[in-house]
């Protein structure tokens, strides 16, 4: 079902894709659990064109490749690092950053595909990817979400990032340390449901 990894050498500045998507929900987070209701990638359709624009742009990044990219035109409403084990397995790393931006302040260009999991809420995490390089960049489902996650890590100015939650830091394992100055949460901070 995944498509072939791509030649991604010095690929920057080569977008050709042309579809845009204006988004939406969070994909964070639950807090422990198997793979068992993995569920697999889906391609994002194609959809109608909408210009990125310079003159509000707050953030930009993107994939590894840069086949998938996305421009912010806000702050985000929250930013940290996830310690969740789903974040874990899903990047290969002890904790996922992350940057909260309402869907209608971010735009996406290219092509994702998506992993959903069950979140801690019970609904579902929705995870999604380059196809070509198969770079994490975003939670949230375009379309449906009302917020979006983007993984800071793909931020083009990635000093940009300034967090200041620890979520989900009850079952990290010992290796995986939270800076000093953040405000650490077992789970979820209540207000973010
Ligand atoms: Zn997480
Ligand atoms: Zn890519």
């Amino acid at each position: 079902m995944f498509l072939a990894a791509g030649n991604c050498a010095g690929t920057a500045g080569a977008l050709t894709a042309t579809a845009f998507w204006l988004v939406a929900p969070r994909a964070i987070c639950r807090p422990r659990s198997g793979g068992q209701d993995a569920a697999l990638a889906v391609a994002y359709p194609s959809g109608a064109s909408l210009a990125m624009t310079d003159d509000a742009k707050q953030h930009s990044g993107g994939c590894l490749c840069g086949a998938l990219r996305y421009e912010t035109v806000a702050e985000p409403m929250s930013q940290g690092h996830c310690y969740c084990a789903d974040c874990r397995k899903a990047s290969g790393s002890g904790f996922v950053p992350f940057m909260n931006f309402r869907s209608a302040d971010v735009r996406f260009r290219g092509e994702a595909r998506q992993f959903r999991s069950r979140a801690w809420n019970g609904g579902e995490a929705v995870r999604n990817f380059c196809p070509i390089c198969m770079s994490l960049v975003f939670g949230g489902e375009i379309g449906l979400s009302d917020s979006f996650t983007i993984y800071a890590g793909s931020l083009d100015d990635p000093s940009r990032f300034r967090p200041t939650l620890a979520i989900f830091a009850e079952g990290r394992p010992a290796w995986a340390l939270i800076p000093p100055g953040l405000t650490v949460f077992d789970r979820m901070p209540a207000a973010q449901g």
